[in-house]
This record gives structure tokens, C-alpha cells and sequence, in this order.
């Protein structure tokens, strides 16, 4: 299946979580539409009865043959590198603004972070609906924060869309048919590369650990995108510090895949797909887990204590 790998990065009450309910319910195509986002839905109401589900903070959409992973970014400003790593799993930004308020502090932070990782983003002015909504304004101010954060002429030359997420509608144009979120989907589709590591796939399983969480049932759970191979769940992997030290081998008890709204195990997961390894007792964030033969660690960059969050 082709795979996009993207974040979403918006200020606070921006309409990031209205957005992505929307693009849920649309997704799947509209051949199958509604009953993928119940059944989402459904599976994840399960697992949570039986206590081995995590809510996601990533989502992971269906547009016709395409996969769309959407990773969550903190929307604040923080000290730990946890922004870079994130945003070094995806290969495209959908920036978020509200077409009334434009483009807040907090929203420079993760767009300089993206700019500096030459990530090309997508602009998306939300609430077009609100009667205070300056669409145009929003838009001069969005030129001029990616220009003060020295973006490069492809960079500036972004695509934009007006879109009123909860009314479910995106467009090119302001006065567009407001019927569907399918140019925001296709846009999606035809700006963001696919991620590169598709074209490693037979060599040995790398992946950088991203970010580590503490499951109540599953313990230890490192979420990373996978650098090249494949991984089955139940194989042996090692995991090296960033200097190459072997940490530990352990079985991979479960790999999780992002599926709507929920994370469900899955048998293999391939390359360029971002996934939650779980079995781990030790290795941690900006480790890289690989496959026992492999001697080298991904250079990652060096980290204050990673975050940990408690789901
Ligand atoms: P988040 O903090 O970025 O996740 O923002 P939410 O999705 O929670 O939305 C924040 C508020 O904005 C909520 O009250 C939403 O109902 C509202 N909102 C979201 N999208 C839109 C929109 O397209 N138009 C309008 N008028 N309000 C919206």
C-alpha cells in the first residue's frame, strides 16, 4: 500500500482534533467512508474494556490506495529535542491556522523546527467559516513567519487550502464547492513524498526509537518509523545505543500499527511505516532497534531525558 508519513502542527484550539475526526470519517474513501471510522471506533472500545489499548496520540487515515500516518507534535515549545524527533518520522507539515487569529507563538516553534528540516508544509486556514475570519490576512502572515524563519523558495512557494474542518469541507479556493476534504486528502497525496525508506525494504530491520511511552499492560513501548527491512512480531531484535553499544536482544511482543484512532497489533510492519514496538526492557528513546546482525546505530541527535507519558 503507498504510504505518506505527515504531522499536523497547529496552536492550541486551532481545530487540529476536529480536523483529524473529520478526515476519519471521510477517509477510507467514499467507497467504504463511515464504517471504517465506526469500526475504528468499535476495535478501539474493545481493547480499552480488556486494557491493552493506548489511545493514540498518532492516527492513521485511508485515501483510496494511500495510507496516511498523522503523527501528533506537541504544540508547545520544549527543551527535549521531542519536536525534531517526531518531525524527523515524516516527510511533509499540514500547518494548521486560524484564518481569524493567524499565526500564533506558539505555532513558530514547530514550523521553525519543520523549515529547518526541510520539510515542505502544507497550509491549511481554518475556520474560514467564523464571520471574523480574515483568510487573506491569515495568509500574508503566514508568508511573512515562514520568510523571518528563513524558509527557502520551495518552502515558500506552499500550497494552501481554505478549509472549514468542522464543517468537513477544504478547497482550493474560497469560493469552491465547500463539499468535501478531498483536495486536503489529495494534496496530501501529491506534495508529500513518500518516505524514502520504501526503497530499502529487503535490507536488515533498522528503526530509530522516537519516543517511549509506559503502557500499563504492555510496559515499555518505542514508537519510531522504520529505516529499512521489515519486522514480524515475535522476532529477536537488538537495540544500540548512539555510540553502537548493544543494550539488550529481546522478542518483540508486539508491533502496533496506527488504524483510525487506534493502535492494534499487527503480524509484520514494513519499511517506512511508523510503528510501537513493544517487549523491550531497556532500550530507550534515540536507540536503534535492529535486526541482531546489523552493527550501526541510525545517527540520532542527542537527547535530554526523554518524555515519557503515562497512557
Ligand atoms: P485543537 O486544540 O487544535 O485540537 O482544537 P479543536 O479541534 O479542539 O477545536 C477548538 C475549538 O474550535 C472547538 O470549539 C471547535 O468546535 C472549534 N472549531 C474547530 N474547527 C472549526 C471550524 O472549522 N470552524 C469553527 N467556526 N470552529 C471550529
Amino acid at each position: 500500500m503507498d504510504l505518506r508519513n505527515i504531522a499536523i502542527i497547529a496552536h492550541v484550539d486551532h481545530g487540529k482534533t476536529t480536523l483529524v475526526d473529520a478526515l476519519l470519517k471521510q477517509s477510507g474513501s467514499f467507497r467504504e467512508g463511515q464504517a471504517i471510522a465506526e469500526r475504528a471506533l468499535d476495535s478501539n472500545d474493545l481493547e480499552r474494556e480488556r486494557g491493552i489499548t493506548i489511545l493514540a496520540k498518532s492516527t492513521s487515515v485511508n485515501w483510496g490506495e494511500t495510507r496516511i500516518n498523522i503523527v501528533d507534535t506537541p504544540g508547545h515549545a520544549d527543551f527535549g529535542g521531542e519536536v525534531e524527533r517526531i518531525l524527523s518520522m515524516v516527510d511533509g507539515v499540514v500547518l494548521l491556522v486560524d484564518a481569524a487569529e493567524g499565526p500564533m507563538p506558539q505555532t513558530k516553534f514547530v514550523t521553525s523546527k519543520a523549515l529547518a528540516l526541510g520539510l515542505r508544509p502544507i497550509v491549511v486556514l481554518n475556520k474560514v467559516d467564523k464571520p471574523d475570519a480574515e483568510p487573506d490576512r491569515a495568509l500574508d502572515e503566514v508568508f511573512d513567519l515562514f520568510a523571518n524563519l528563513g524558509a527557502d523558495e520551495e518552502q515558500l512557494d506552499f500550497p494552501v487550502l481554505y478549509a472549514s474542518g468542522r464543517s468537513g469541507w477544504a478547497d482550493t479556493e474560497l469560493d469552491g464547492p465547500r463539499d468535501s476534504l478531498r483536495p486536503l486528502f489529495d494534496l496530501v497525496v501529491a506534495h508529500v513524498p513518500p518516505p524514502e525508506q520504501v526503497a530499502k525494504a529487503d535490507a536488515p530491520f533498522t528503526m530509530l526509537a522516537t519516543t517511549l511511552e509506559a503502557d500499563p499492560f504492555l510496559g515499555r513501548l518505542l514508537t519510531g518509523r522504520i529505516e529499512q527491512g521489515s519486522l514480524a512480531a515475535g522476532a529477536t531484535v537488538k537495540a544500540l545505543s548512539r555510540d553502537g553499544k548493544e543494550i539488550e536482544r529481546f522478542r518483540v511482543s508486539k508491533v502496533l500499527a496506527f488504524r483510525g484512532l487506534a493502535r492494534q497489533p499487527i503480524e509484520r510492519a514494513e519499511a517506512g511505516d511508523i510503528v510501537a514496538l513493544a517487549g523491550m526492557a531497556k532500550a530507550t528513546v534515540a536507540d536503534t532497534i535492529c535486526d541482531p546482525a546489523v552493527e550501526t546505530a541510525i545517527p540520532a541527535q542527542p537527547i535530554d531525558p526523554p518524555t515519557i507519558t503515562v497512557t
